[in-house]
């Protein structure tokens, strides 16, 4: 997983949101086997006047560049947009560095806009995902291996087998279809099977 080195502010996304887009498209990027060499991307959040009286391919005013052959690759992007926009700007542009080579430039603003368009709900839905709780769930990272230590000896924290709300879409690609028991609800089974013999 690439690490984003975020530079500049943007008018109407926070940091947070902005990280989460970028982290969110190069998690469905990479869980599809596209890889970037680098192990870093910067990202410039520019005024739209630093991209004046440029044009896109068909006319079009550029909101955002991407450039593979820069140490590390560049993505530079406006900060006016809104979130929906914003977000088509940082999926185009990650698209643009993912696919450099095997697009080819003749035809590749079609195919990455059209793949841009494919999996921007799933971007989207991720991002808010991992965007919601960031700074709960920063603590708890942070306070783990000061807070979270054994009074005495080393054991398992079974809240870690805390039977979680799953409804998701996923549910097609597990192979065993039926939820998985938490160790408290095993307990509970076995405890009641006991139950039941002893009468
Ligand atoms: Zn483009």
């Amino acid at each position: 997983m690439v690490k984003f080195i975020i530079k500049g502010k943007h008018n109407k996304l926070s940091r947070e949101e902005i990280r989460a887009l970028f982290h969110a498209t190069a998690t469905i990027l990479e869980y599809h086997n596209k890889h970037l060499e680098s192990k870093t991307v910067e990202v410039n959040i520019i005024p739209k006047e630093g991209f004046k009286g440029r044009k896109t391919k068909t006319g079009t005013n550029v909101v955002g560049t991407a450039k593979l052959h820069r140490d590390p690759p560049l993505i530079l992007m406006s900060n006016h947009q809104n979130f929906s926009n914003a977000a088509t700007v940082i999926i185009h542009e990650m698209i643009h560095l993912y696919f450099w080579e095997e697009f080819g430039d003749e035809i590749e603003e079609k195919l990455t806009s059209t793949l841009t368009a494919k999996i921007k709900q799933d971007v989207i839905d991720m991002a808010n995902v991992i965007v919601t709780n960031t700074y709960q769930r920063a603590a708890f990272i942070a306070h783990t291996k000061m807070s979270y230590r054994p009074d005495d000896e080393d054991f398992y924290d079974e809240n870690q087998y805390h039977e979680n709300h799953d409804d998701s879409h996923g549910e097609k690609y597990r192979k065993n279809k039926k939820r998985p028991i938490s160790f408290l609800e095993a307990a509970e089974i076995v405890k009641r099977k006991k139950a039941r013999e002893n009468i």
